[in-house]
């Protein structure tokens, strides 16, 4: 574990922590939402750092990025975690443990060993993925260091749910990020992931105003996000705040962990997404999980 970078110490030992938008007050011995940062006598600690839960080696396409490194894989990893709780989730294995008392698992593998790794695997870029990389922000950033002196390309497959003080950090070292976007519609973020939609949308313009290569997914879930208002003020957000050529990926929904009775999003849907994304303008759409 290491002491976390962003928090600020209050009365009584309790700590606000100010990596994520949900800034949580942490009471001594108890953790935050994301479950892998515990205020020990006053100080946070990220307790995910150096443990890797997940480790592999994809195509850059998988993450998706379409348009960085094509054809190119990338050495990907992560830790226990997320500070969302989308009822969805696709990784709820290693995305919604550990519990808040369990112990964070993981193999130790430190920053210089996954850098060494990526190096003698050929990849050309190491991708921050899987479960959330905002909650291991300093295991990330110790890599991303590494691995920018090794000249290696750095990639974050992200909710976007951060704060500017995070991004601040991130940003110099950031090359580029798929980010998840489910829309406008906060009652979608409150109900369904435990969050808001306004910190997502600024990760995206901060992004993109640093110059990182963007590329935005939304997973089209039946009944949550599906209607043609909500594709429609995806796109044009994307379109006009973003850029025209900033990638949307339009991701098909398969029921996974809180909802396993919400159908199969229809092929029609993501073919009139398509259609919705190219009236407002935008110049690459791509239709996933077909
Ligand atoms: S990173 Fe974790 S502890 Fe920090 S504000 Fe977000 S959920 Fe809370």
């Amino acid at each position: 574990m290491k002491e976390s970078l962003l928090y600020e110490k209050l009365p009584e030992d309790r700590v606000r922590c100010s990596t994520c938008p949900h800034r949580c007050v942490i009471a001594p011995g108890a953790r935050g939402l994301c479950r892998v940062r515990e205020n020990q006598r006053g100080i946070l600690f990220a307790l995910n750092y150096g443990k890797t839960i997940a480790l592999a080696v994809d195509p850059v396409e998988k993450k998706p990025l379409y348009h960085f490194l094509p054809h190119t894989k990338t050495y990907s990893f992560a830790t226990q975690g997320c500070n969302l709780r989308c009822a969805w989730c696709q990784n709820w294995e290693i995305a919604q443990s550990p519990s808040f008392q369990a112990p964070v698992e993981g193999r130790l593998i430190s920053p210089e060993e996954h850098v060494k790794n990526a190096l003698a695997l050929h990849c050309p870029s190491i991708s921050f993925t899987y479960s959330e990389p905002t909650i291991f922000l300093e295991y990330a950033l110790d890599t991303m260091v590494r691995a920018k002196e090794a000249g290696l390309k750095t990639i974050w497959v992200t909710n976007g749910y951060m704060t500017p003080e995070t991004l601040e950090l991130l940003l110099p070292y950031l090359d580029a990020a798929n980010v998840d976007y489910k829309g406008a519609d906060d009652q979608v973020y409150q109900k369904y992931c435990g969050g808001t939609s306004a910190p997502v949308r600024e990760t995206l313009r901060r992004m993109v105003a640093a110059g990182v290569h963007v590329e935005v997914t939304t997973l089209v879930i039946p009944g949550v996000n599906d209607s043609p208002e909500s594709l429609d003020s995806i796109a044009r957000f994307i379109a006009k705040e973003l850029g025209p050529t900033v990638p949307w990926h339009v991701s098909r929904f398969f029921p996974a962990w809180k909802m396993l009775n919400t159908p199969i999003t229809p092929k029609e849907t993501l073919d009139l997404a398509e259609e919705i994304g190219k009236a407002a303008g935008l110049l690459r759409i791509h239709l996933g999980n077909l």
